[in-house]
């Protein structure tokens, strides 16, 4: 296998929003729907059933001893129990839950930061955060890097928090340190906010405006002057990412005894103007795009994510997750459409691709659906999921998507070889 380090990248020319957007409270929904993902190992999806209430932040799992769960942003009744399947094949279970008006929280959270706790509570809050590693007895994780900035263009949910809750945010780290061993936690923000940053208590690095450079594969080079072998996760090297929204959120809960159950979305519409809103997790694409006023019509294209590394989704009905940090609508007349032609060997791909990966004979093994020959041939492992090669593309390849279901095919492939062992 090749192992290409990140060492000679280019730097492409795109750049990100820098000024947050002013944000919008939106109110509660009448229903939310929470999708908690079917357990690995099988098992039952949950005891509730529908017509059983439910509190504001209450934990539901398959199990107690299920690791998957989801927390209820609202207070109401169970109204709907439906498989899902997503787009990758991944099955859930969409608890849909009609809400009233009040909240009456539920009291099972412990206001005591501990790593159990953040294992219970802390995987389904905004920015979902990850704390299995630092649970895992073969990873080694010393270092925290809060993402201050938003991953994709156009976005600023996380430099929002980052302007308007640092505090926060610094209760947030003070919480992480109680939790995990790390021994550095760093904050990575544009030029524009060390400010707010240098209150929270992290270590603060400052990443340029250029697309992908806030990207956690190149902060780790960048910043940390670290690679990331192929294979090997962030964590395999030592580092937890997560976004300033999930630290931000930890803090918040550990102050007022509270989960937080809200997200901050930016919201893009046709004419590309944005606002960030805060909705509650699980409420419906449909009522956050009405109260911005964005309509959708027949074969416009709608985003969960930002424009380059979103997922374009079929239906409105599907909910604002913990990690939904944008949702993107463009009319047809301004949607790039992907086309069957075949690539021409323009070399573009190649030349803007960060890692310098030979994308154009990538693309012809990802066509022939050669998953694990791209994987040892052509480096696709090493891609970090930028979208720059499918922007580039004259011929109009959906690359990106490719790449993402070929990943996701290989990881079944790995799973399955792993049960037969
Ligand atoms: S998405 Fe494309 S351009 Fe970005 S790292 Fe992967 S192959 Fe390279
Ligand atoms: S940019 Fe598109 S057409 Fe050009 S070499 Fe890459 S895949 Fe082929």
């Amino acid at each position: 296998m090749i192992k290409r380090s990140f060492l000679g990248l280019v730097k492409p020319k795109l750049q990100y929003n820098l000024v947050p957007d002013s944000l919008q409270e939106l109110s509660v929904p009448s229903k939310v729907t929470l999708l908690l993902k079917e357990p690995q190992n099988g098992g039952g999806t949950t005891t509730l059933k529908v017509g059983d209430p439910v509190k504001t932040g209450q934990r539901i799992s398959g199990s107690p001893e299920s690791a998957e769960y989801v927390i209820a942003s609202v207070t109401g009744t169970v109204s709907g129990m439906a498989p899902y399947v997503d787009g990758f094949g991944q099955k859930y279970t969409a608890i849909t839950i009609e809400a009233s008006a009040q909240d009456d929280w539920d009291d099972e959270f412990n206001k005591e930061p501990s790593l159990d706790t953040a294992l219970k509570f802390f995987e389904y809050a905004p920015g979902n955060p990850s704390f299995k590693p630092f649970a895992d007895p073969e990873k080694t994780v010393r270092n925290i890097v809060i993402n201050g900035m938003d991953q994709d263009l156009l976005l600023t949910a996380n430099q929002y928090v980052v302007q308007n809750e640092a505090a926060d945010i610094k209760s947030g780290v003070e919480a992480l340190k109680k939790m995990t061993a790390a021994d550095r936690i760093l904050i990575t923000v544009p030029e524009n906010l060390v400010q707010q940053a240098t209150t929270t208590g992290a270590e603060v690095k400052t990443v340029s405006a250029t697309y992908p450079n806030s990207l956690p594969h190149m902060i780790m080079k960048d910043l940390l002057g670290r690679v990331v072998l192929v294979g090997d996760s962030l964590e395999d090297a030592g580092v937890v990412f997560m976004s300033a929204e999930a630290v931000a959120a930890l803090g918040a809960a550990f102050k007022t005894g509270q989960l937080r159950v809200t997200k901050v979305v930016t919201v893009v519409g046709k004419d590309g103007s944005a606002t960030n809103v805060r909705v509650r997790l699980g409420t419906p694409l449909r009522d956050v795009l009405q109260a911005c006023n964005i309509s959708v019509n027949d074969r416009d294209r709608l985003i969960l994510g930002g424009p380059m590394r979103g997922v374009a989704t079929y239906s409105d009905e599907l909910p604002v997750e913990p990690c939904t940090d944008g949702i993107v609508v463009q009319d047809e007349a301004n949607s790039a459409q992907v086309t069957d032609y075949p690539c021409i060997n323009c070399g573009e791909c190649v030349r803007t691709c960060p890692v310098k990966i030979p994308v154009n004979m990538l693309v012809r093994f990802l066509e022939a659906r050669l998953y694990e020959e791209a994987a040892a041939m052509y480096d696709l492992n090493c891609c970090i999921e930028c979208g720059l090669c499918s922007y580039v593309c004259i011929s109009r390849i959906p690359i990106f998507q490719y790449i993402k279901l070929a990943k996701y095919e290989l990881s079944l492939i790995e799973t399955a070889e792993a049960a037969n062992e």
